[in-house]
């Protein structure tokens, strides 16, 4: 994905309100990384400290990714990292499915402009986004197929934190990450625009070119 691109999406996430949730953020937190990764790592939304600071994983959950991606020998500026939803939900309650819903369109641009090769989903809420009868009991650590898109479904970190049994299989499921991406590759998209020439609505309203 161009940079320009990845800029776009966050100022209009910035001035997003399709949601409750917009009007109860200090920030939003679009998801930051390298926008040419090979691999995504998608969470359920931002937290107390990701909100003050703009930036996906920067509490103790997000120390456990650094360490648990460290040890598989990559750094954050490798991957791409982000949120089903992009704004954090009053004293971190689930997010809704409608919450869900609204946010979706900047996730489908993420995920279109960077095509990653694997897509490791932390824990229920982003698996169930590409797999939405999963349990993560039985998914995590399986690869699977979800449209154009390759998935490795894993605990969330802050399971990790809470349970040692669960920070074992977290650290067994990083570890086979490095062989599952050896022998994917990025997909293929139909490029929507070419064969309508029509722009699309982005979710402000706004004409955006998929050429
Ligand atoms: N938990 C998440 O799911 N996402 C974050 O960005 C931080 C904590």
């Amino acid at each position: 994905m161009q940079f320009e691109a990845q800029r776009a999406i966050e100022e209009r996430v910035a001035a997003c309100t399709r949601c409750r949730l917009s009007s109860g953020r200090t920030m939003t937190v679009p998801g930051d990384g390298n926008p040419n990764a090979e691999l995504m790592f998608i969470g359920e939304g931002p937290g107390a400290n990701e909100d003050r600071q703009g930036h996906p994983f920067v509490g103790q959950a997000g120390k456990l990714l650094d360490r648990l991606l460290d040890e598989i020998n990559l750094a954050r500026n490798d991957v791409f990292v982000t949120n089903v939803i992009k704004c954090r939900p009053p004293n971190n309650r689930d997010p809704e499915s409608d919450e869900i819903a609204a946010c979706e369109p900047y996730l489908a641009e993420q995920l279109r402009g960077i095509r990653p090769k694997l897509i490791v989903p932390l824990g229920r809420f982003a698996m169930n986004y590409f797999l939405p009868r999963a349990t993560i009991g039985r998914a995590h650590g399986q690869v699977a197929q979800s449209g154009d898109w390759l998935i490795f479904p894993v605990y969330h970190p802050a399971a990790g934190l809470r349970q040692t049994r669960m920070l074992n299989v977290l650290r067994e499921d990083f570890q086979r990450i490095p062989e599952i991406l050896a022998t994917a590759e990025r997909p293929v998209l139909p490029d929507l625009g070419e064969e309508s020439g029509e722009a699309v609505e982005d979710p402000q309203g706004q004409q955006l070119s998929l050429l």
